[in-house]
């Protein structure tokens, strides 16, 4: 399968050809879109789909021991994201879909509150984890591809993407997909950086009073590497689009200016 390449001058976020490069940084470029200030940089991930040989990589020892040391650290927060899930949606023998479910910790934690969980993942490292810790099969396939465009419009109750929305290649797109296999009434759970932060604006006036030497944290926020960060949001962009998809905003959290996890945290509700 050949993909077309993209061209990085198409804002990722409105379409408009509008876009051109800002920020260039030793690794990539950001490109900022004039028609809606939307920051994305000029890399794409091949999808392991269309690169059967990455197939053969495995699990080893090492891979196995960084995901449980990380899994320590990662566990009160998806806790606390389950909170929020259940707070907002019953749980009890729903089907719930997790975009990006990395090794599967979420989705063993939906199943533990009762919930039926599947998952996409497109990692297969993560998903060798996911089955072997958890035995939870995670789909390879993007919601782009058949297996999700055929008979799973409207099936879930529950939908999440946490800390995904960054990572994709195309991420309205990817939210327009979301949308279509929630349920009416269904609700879309979602979590990523925020350009809002003070730590985002520092770096971008580090980065002009420098003439481009001293980019500060943009270097960490954005990554040319496999499934590393692509775009931030603003909460507004974020808002508006989840508003422009058809869902209503109904809870909407954000951390602070001077906080350097800078997260946007947001609940959508799919009309009945
Ligand atoms: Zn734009």
């Amino acid at each position: 399968m050949t993909t077309e390449p993209y061209d990085f001058r198409r804002c990722k976020l409105c379409g408009a050809t509008a876009a051109a490069p800002r920020y260039r940084l030793k690794t990539t470029t950001i490109q900022v879109c004039a028609a809606c200030d939307f920051h994305f940089i000029t890399q794409l991930d091949v999808m392991p789909d269309e690169e059967p040989e990455a197939e053969v990589r495995t699990l080893d020892v090492t891979a196995w021991n960084f995901i449980e040391k990380q899994l320590k650290k990662n566990r009160r927060q998806l806790e606390q994201r389950l909170a929020l899930v259940a707070r907002h949606a019953p749980l009890k023998d729903v089907e719930c879909l997790d975009i990006g479910a990395g090794v599967g910790l979420f989705g063993h934690l939906l199943r533990e509150a009762g919930a039926i969980p599947f998952g996409i993942e497109p990692q297969l490292v993560f998903r060798q984890f996911a089955e072997e810790k958890y035995s939870l099969s995670l789909r390879a396939e993007t919601l782009d591809r058949p297996f999700w465009r055929e008979g799973h419009a409207e099936r879930f109750a529950v939908v999440t993407l946490w800390d995904t929305l960054e990572h994709l290649n195309f991420p309205v797109e990817t939210l327009r997909d979301a949308i279509r296999v929630l349920q009416p009434g269904g609700r879309l759970f979602l979590d990523t950086p925020s350009r809002d932060s003070l730590y985002y604006k520092i770096s971008e006036w580090s980065y002009r009073l420098s003439n481009g030497a001293n980019p500060l944290f943009l270097n960490s926020l954005y990554s040319p590497k496999p499934f590393r960060h692509k775009q931030i949001f603003t909460v507004r962009q974020l808002t508006e689009l989840i508003q422009r998809l058809g869902l209503e905003v109904v809870e909407l959290n954000r951390s602070g200016f001077f906080d350097s996890s800078n997260k946007i945290m947001l609940v959508g509700k799919k009309s009945r």
